[in-house]
Protein backbone atom coordinates (compact mmCIF):
# COMPACT_ATOMS: atom_id res chain seq x y z
CA UNK A 1 0.00 0.00 0.00
CA UNK A 2 2.82 2.53 1.11
CA UNK A 3 4.09 1.64 -2.34
CA UNK A 4 0.91 2.80 -4.31
CA UNK A 5 0.74 5.78 -2.18
CA UNK A 6 4.57 6.45 -3.20
CA UNK A 7 3.49 6.09 -6.76
CA UNK A 8 0.42 8.06 -6.59
CA UNK A 9 2.37 10.73 -4.88
CA UNK A 10 4.59 11.00 -7.57
CA UNK A 11 2.52 10.59 -10.34
CA UNK A 12 0.56 13.54 -9.20
CA UNK A 13 3.82 15.33 -9.32
CA UNK A 14 4.99 14.48 -12.57
CA UNK A 15 1.68 15.15 -14.06
CA UNK A 16 1.46 18.37 -11.59
CA UNK A 17 -1.45 18.18 -11.02
CA UNK A 18 -3.57 18.82 -14.20
CA UNK A 19 -6.48 19.08 -12.96
CA UNK A 20 -6.99 22.64 -13.00
CA UNK A 21 -5.02 23.21 -16.26
CA UNK A 22 -6.45 24.90 -19.55
CA UNK A 23 -5.87 22.54 -22.23
CA UNK A 24 -7.71 24.67 -24.87
CA UNK A 25 -4.69 26.93 -24.50
CA UNK A 26 -2.04 23.94 -24.95
CA UNK A 27 -3.33 23.34 -28.79
CA UNK A 28 -1.29 20.96 -29.80
CA UNK A 29 -1.74 20.96 -33.19
CA UNK A 30 -1.40 24.42 -33.69
CA UNK A 31 2.51 24.83 -35.45
CA UNK A 32 2.67 28.23 -34.50
CA UNK A 33 2.47 27.56 -30.82
CA UNK A 34 4.89 24.86 -31.20
CA UNK A 35 7.18 26.60 -32.95
CA UNK A 36 7.00 29.04 -30.64
CA UNK A 37 7.59 27.15 -27.20
CA UNK A 38 10.64 25.41 -28.49
CA UNK A 39 13.92 25.36 -26.62
CA UNK A 40 17.13 26.16 -29.14
CA UNK A 41 18.75 22.92 -27.95
CA UNK A 42 16.38 20.34 -27.35
CA UNK A 43 15.91 18.03 -30.71
CA UNK A 44 13.15 15.84 -31.62
CA UNK A 45 14.56 12.27 -31.59
CA UNK A 46 13.93 10.77 -35.43
CA UNK A 47 13.28 7.42 -36.45
CA UNK A 48 11.58 8.44 -40.12
CA UNK A 49 10.97 4.77 -41.73
CA UNK A 50 9.95 3.26 -38.11
CA UNK A 51 7.44 6.35 -37.81
CA UNK A 52 6.15 5.47 -40.96
CA UNK A 53 6.04 2.16 -40.32
CA UNK A 54 4.50 2.65 -36.71
CA UNK A 55 2.06 5.66 -36.50
CA UNK A 56 2.28 5.21 -32.95
CA UNK A 57 5.86 5.94 -32.42
CA UNK A 58 5.37 9.48 -34.24
CA UNK A 59 2.86 10.54 -31.59
CA UNK A 60 5.35 8.96 -28.57
CA UNK A 61 7.98 11.14 -29.92
CA UNK A 62 6.56 13.77 -30.21
CA UNK A 63 5.18 13.41 -26.77
CA UNK A 64 9.26 13.44 -25.63
CA UNK A 65 9.83 16.20 -27.42
CA UNK A 66 7.43 18.21 -25.59
CA UNK A 67 8.17 16.96 -22.27
CA UNK A 68 12.04 17.39 -23.02
CA UNK A 69 11.46 21.22 -24.02
CA UNK A 70 9.65 21.58 -20.92
CA UNK A 71 12.25 19.94 -18.90
CA UNK A 72 15.20 22.12 -20.95
CA UNK A 73 13.34 25.00 -19.93
CA UNK A 74 13.21 24.60 -16.22
CA UNK A 75 17.02 24.05 -15.98
CA UNK A 76 17.32 26.75 -17.86
CA UNK A 77 15.79 29.25 -15.86
CA UNK A 78 17.52 27.72 -13.14
CA UNK A 79 20.93 27.86 -14.31
CA UNK A 80 20.45 31.12 -15.10
CA UNK A 81 19.56 31.96 -11.16
CA UNK A 82 22.82 30.12 -10.36
CA UNK A 83 21.68 26.85 -9.58
CA UNK A 84 23.55 24.14 -11.45
CA UNK A 85 22.19 20.62 -12.67
CA UNK A 86 23.89 18.00 -11.04
CA UNK A 87 22.69 14.97 -13.20
CA UNK A 88 25.32 13.80 -15.26
CA UNK A 89 26.82 10.87 -17.45
CA UNK A 90 26.75 7.79 -15.66
CA UNK A 91 25.39 9.24 -12.34
CA UNK A 92 22.55 6.46 -11.68
CA UNK A 93 21.74 6.45 -8.15
CA UNK A 94 18.45 7.11 -8.82
CA UNK A 95 18.01 3.97 -11.33
CA UNK A 96 18.75 1.94 -8.60
CA UNK A 97 16.70 3.69 -5.51
CA UNK A 98 13.45 4.43 -7.75
CA UNK A 99 10.92 1.33 -7.41
CA UNK A 100 8.17 2.96 -8.34
CA UNK A 101 8.34 4.39 -11.78
CA UNK A 102 5.29 5.58 -13.72
CA UNK A 103 5.01 4.12 -17.23
CA UNK A 104 1.69 4.99 -19.33
CA UNK A 105 0.87 2.40 -21.97
CA UNK A 106 2.40 3.90 -25.07
CA UNK A 107 5.70 4.83 -23.25
CA UNK A 108 5.64 0.76 -22.05
CA UNK A 109 4.86 0.13 -26.02
CA UNK A 110 8.00 2.07 -26.98
CA UNK A 111 10.16 0.73 -24.75
CA UNK A 112 9.44 -2.59 -25.95
CA UNK A 113 9.77 -1.84 -29.52
CA UNK A 114 13.16 0.01 -28.72
CA UNK A 115 15.08 -3.16 -26.90
CA UNK A 116 13.68 -5.69 -29.05
CA UNK A 117 14.64 -3.50 -32.42
CA UNK A 118 17.61 -1.02 -31.56
CA UNK A 119 19.47 -2.83 -29.46
CA UNK A 120 22.33 -4.61 -30.18
CA UNK A 121 25.49 -6.54 -29.82
CA UNK A 122 26.40 -6.89 -26.11
CA UNK A 123 24.39 -4.37 -24.43
CA UNK A 124 21.39 -7.01 -26.18
CA UNK A 125 22.42 -9.70 -24.46
CA UNK A 126 22.86 -8.27 -21.19
CA UNK A 127 19.91 -6.46 -21.31
CA UNK A 128 17.71 -10.64 -22.47
CA UNK A 129 19.39 -11.39 -19.06
CA UNK A 130 18.60 -8.85 -17.01
CA UNK A 131 14.87 -8.77 -18.07
CA UNK A 132 14.82 -12.70 -18.02
CA UNK A 133 15.69 -12.42 -14.36
CA UNK A 134 14.06 -9.06 -12.98
CA UNK A 135 12.75 -8.64 -9.81
CA UNK A 136 10.76 -6.49 -8.50
CA UNK A 137 13.11 -5.22 -5.98
CA UNK A 138 16.06 -5.03 -8.33
CA UNK A 139 17.33 -1.82 -9.81
CA UNK A 140 15.73 -0.83 -13.08
CA UNK A 141 16.55 -3.48 -15.70
CA UNK A 142 17.49 -0.97 -18.48
CA UNK A 143 20.72 -0.13 -16.87
CA UNK A 144 23.44 -1.40 -17.78
CA UNK A 145 26.99 -0.54 -16.64
CA UNK A 146 25.76 2.81 -15.27
CA UNK A 147 23.83 3.94 -18.45
CA UNK A 148 20.62 3.46 -19.15
CA UNK A 149 20.44 0.93 -22.36
CA UNK A 150 16.68 2.56 -23.35
CA UNK A 151 18.36 6.31 -23.13
CA UNK A 152 16.36 7.69 -26.32
CA UNK A 153 12.94 5.99 -24.54
CA UNK A 154 12.78 6.24 -21.85
CA UNK A 155 10.34 7.57 -19.55
CA UNK A 156 8.62 10.71 -18.83
CA UNK A 157 9.10 10.11 -15.35
CA UNK A 158 13.02 9.86 -15.75
CA UNK A 159 12.79 12.10 -18.34
CA UNK A 160 11.61 14.83 -16.07
CA UNK A 161 13.54 13.36 -12.76
CA UNK A 162 16.02 15.93 -12.16
CA UNK A 163 18.40 16.89 -9.17
CA UNK A 164 19.68 20.44 -8.60
CA UNK A 165 23.22 21.28 -6.24
CA UNK A 166 24.57 17.74 -5.15
CA UNK A 167 24.62 14.59 -7.15
CA UNK A 168 22.52 12.62 -5.10
CA UNK A 169 24.51 9.94 -2.35
CA UNK A 170 24.78 6.37 -2.66
CA UNK A 171 20.88 5.11 -1.71
CA UNK A 172 19.42 8.44 -1.73
CA UNK A 173 15.99 9.48 -2.85
CA UNK A 174 16.04 13.76 -2.76
CA UNK A 175 12.56 13.14 -3.53
CA UNK A 176 12.08 12.36 0.22
CA UNK A 177 15.72 13.61 1.29
CA UNK A 178 15.68 17.17 -0.47
CA UNK A 179 12.66 17.69 -2.18
CA UNK A 180 13.51 21.39 -2.71
CA UNK A 181 16.21 20.32 -5.45
CA UNK A 182 14.14 18.02 -7.44
CA UNK A 183 13.06 19.35 -10.63
CA UNK A 184 9.34 20.57 -11.15
CA UNK A 185 7.15 19.09 -13.54
CA UNK A 186 6.49 21.69 -15.94
CA UNK A 187 2.57 21.48 -16.10
CA UNK A 188 2.16 22.53 -19.05
CA UNK A 189 4.30 20.66 -21.10
CA UNK A 190 3.49 17.39 -19.52
CA UNK A 191 -0.47 17.98 -20.00
CA UNK A 192 0.77 18.44 -23.79
CA UNK A 193 2.51 15.22 -23.98
CA UNK A 194 -0.59 13.53 -22.90
CA UNK A 195 -2.93 15.30 -25.16
CA UNK A 196 -0.57 13.77 -27.83
CA UNK A 197 -0.62 10.21 -26.09
CA UNK A 198 -4.59 9.88 -25.77
CA UNK A 199 -4.73 9.67 -29.94
CA UNK A 200 -2.84 6.34 -29.33
CA UNK A 201 -5.68 5.17 -27.32
CA UNK A 202 -8.21 6.11 -30.23
CA UNK A 203 -9.61 9.70 -27.86
CA UNK A 204 -9.28 11.52 -30.52
CA UNK A 205 -11.28 14.85 -29.57
CA UNK A 206 -9.70 17.29 -28.07
CA UNK A 207 -12.36 18.03 -25.67
CA UNK A 208 -12.59 14.63 -24.77
CA UNK A 209 -8.81 14.41 -24.03
CA UNK A 210 -9.08 17.45 -21.98
CA UNK A 211 -11.40 16.25 -20.27
CA UNK A 212 -9.37 13.21 -19.49
CA UNK A 213 -6.61 15.01 -18.58
CA UNK A 214 -8.39 17.31 -16.02
CA UNK A 215 -10.28 15.03 -14.33
CA UNK A 216 -7.08 12.67 -13.26
CA UNK A 217 -8.69 9.87 -15.28
CA UNK A 218 -5.36 9.82 -17.36
CA UNK A 219 -3.96 8.46 -14.42
CA UNK A 220 -5.75 5.35 -13.90
CA UNK A 221 -3.55 3.79 -17.25
CA UNK A 222 -0.78 4.16 -15.22
CA UNK A 223 1.59 1.33 -14.50
CA UNK A 224 4.86 0.83 -12.80
CA UNK A 225 7.78 -0.05 -14.54
CA UNK A 226 8.73 -2.63 -11.48
CA UNK A 227 5.92 -4.19 -12.28
CA UNK A 228 5.41 -5.21 -15.69
CA UNK A 229 6.59 -8.63 -16.92
CA UNK A 230 9.71 -7.68 -18.15
CA UNK A 231 10.36 -11.30 -19.15
CA UNK A 232 8.18 -11.74 -21.83
CA UNK A 233 9.78 -8.90 -23.47
CA UNK A 234 13.07 -11.25 -22.65
CA UNK A 235 11.32 -14.15 -24.43
CA UNK A 236 10.17 -11.96 -27.50
CA UNK A 237 14.06 -10.87 -28.36
CA UNK A 238 14.80 -14.10 -27.69
CA UNK A 239 12.52 -15.28 -30.11
CA UNK A 240 13.75 -12.57 -32.65
CA UNK A 241 17.43 -13.47 -32.16
CA UNK A 242 16.82 -17.44 -32.94
CA UNK A 243 14.95 -16.78 -36.48
S1 LIG B 1 18.79 12.12 -9.99
FE1 LIG B 1 20.60 11.93 -8.69
S2 LIG B 1 21.50 9.94 -9.21
FE2 LIG B 1 20.06 10.46 -10.84
S3 LIG B 1 21.34 11.44 -12.41
FE3 LIG B 1 20.49 13.07 -11.09
S4 LIG B 1 22.04 13.43 -9.51
FE4 LIG B 1 22.51 11.47 -10.48
S1 LIG C 1 14.59 3.63 -17.61
FE1 LIG C 1 16.71 4.32 -17.75
S2 LIG C 1 16.75 6.32 -16.74
FE2 LIG C 1 14.86 5.29 -16.10
S3 LIG C 1 15.37 4.23 -14.19
FE3 LIG C 1 15.70 2.78 -15.87
S4 LIG C 1 17.86 2.98 -16.40
FE4 LIG C 1 17.31 4.76 -15.20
Amino acid sequence: MKDKLELNYKVSLICALTYSVKLSNCKYMSKKKQNKSGSGKTRRLHFPNDEKEHPWLKLLIDSYYVVDKGVAGAISIKEKNGINLACREGCSTCCHTHKDIPLYPLELKGIAWYAAEKIKGTVRAILKNQLAGFKRNHSCPFLIKGSCSIHQLRPMACRQFNVFGTPCSEGEDPYYSRREDVMNPVKKHVDQAFFIMLSFHGIEKESDRIKIINDGSIHKMVKELHACKWNHLANKMEKADTK
